[in-house]
């Protein structure tokens, strides 16, 4: 399968498999077999067979490091990196996501900023390998969302949340939202995006990550010496206002820690 042909692929399957997995995923929740459902069908395609366990975030952007956690803002509890996967099948996991991410680390090599820029070819696909890995932890919100709520006993429909639970979760709310990151994902051209990506290089000595899941994504690999910044809803006039922007919040996010 020719590049080209693995990226129709991806965004065929983001497009009509992606919506009929979400379903499944929400009508198995709500009729309690949701556990069930997350471990035996790959949830970007739905095939039930040749599991894998796809990464969440890339083992080479955290560099196997098995201390290395997150958390969600689901239950604020440290995760790690390592043990943070979703059970996909062998074709989305090696052949589409594991291509994408092998061409996203050969353009991380040849393109030296110094002297070269990415081509508009490069910067979709980066977007691209971007908005897989938002839908991927949208789906590691949704389903630590759902085994919270469904080892706590109850639907949060039917019973009594607190308002902090209550505005954390809607089905609706979660539902389109991880809709529109697969319409994201199953989009072509990025070209009216792309002053939403900022790339610059870093000299940090260990892997940086925040993530707010549907609006913006940070990610420094030290190895490449690069950092990424990208707003996965919002579109800029000039790359200039978008630097601005993303400055600010990892100002903010820094002097939170
Ligand atoms: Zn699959």
């Amino acid at each position: 399968m020719s590049f080209e042909d693995t990226l129709l692929r991806l965004r065929l399957i983001a497009r009509k498999n992606g919506k009929y997995v979400m379903n499944k995923l929400f009508n198995d929740y709500l009729t309690g077999h949701f556990n069930k459902e997350v471990n035996t069908s790959c949830l970007l395609c739905g095939s039930e067979s040749n599991l894998t366990k796809e990464h969440v975030l890339p083992k080479w952007v955290f560099e196997n490091d098995s201390k290395r956690t997150f958390t969600t803002d689901v239950n604020q509890l440290p995760q790690k990196y390592i043990g943070t996967t979703l059970p996909m099948c062998a074709t989305c996991n090696s052949e589409i996501l594991n291509t994408l991410e092998k061409y996203i680390q050969k353009t991380l090599v040849e393109v030296d900023l110094k002297t070269k820029y990415y081509s508009s070819e490069n910067w979709g696909n980066i977007i691209r390998w971007l908005e897989t890995i938002d839908f991927k932890f949208q789906l590691i919100d949704i389903t630590t969302k759902f085994r919270a709520h469904k080892e706590a006993g109850y639907i949060p429909f039917l019973a009594g949340l607190s308002i902090s639970e209550m505005r954390d979760f809607s089905i609706r709310t979660i539902k389109s939202k991880s809709r529109l990151s697969l319409k994201r994902i199953s989009t072509k051209d990025k070209s009216k995006m792309a002053n939403s990506l900022i790339v610059g290089t870093t000299k940090i000595k260990t892997f940086n990550y925040f993530h707010k899941s549907g609006q913006f994504i940070h990610i420094e690999i030290p190895k490449y010496n690069k950092v990424f910044f990208y707003f996965f809803d919002r579109e800029f006039k000039n790359d200039e206002n978008a630097k601005k922007e993303a400055m600010k919040i990892i100002k903010s996010v820094y002097e939170e820690e």
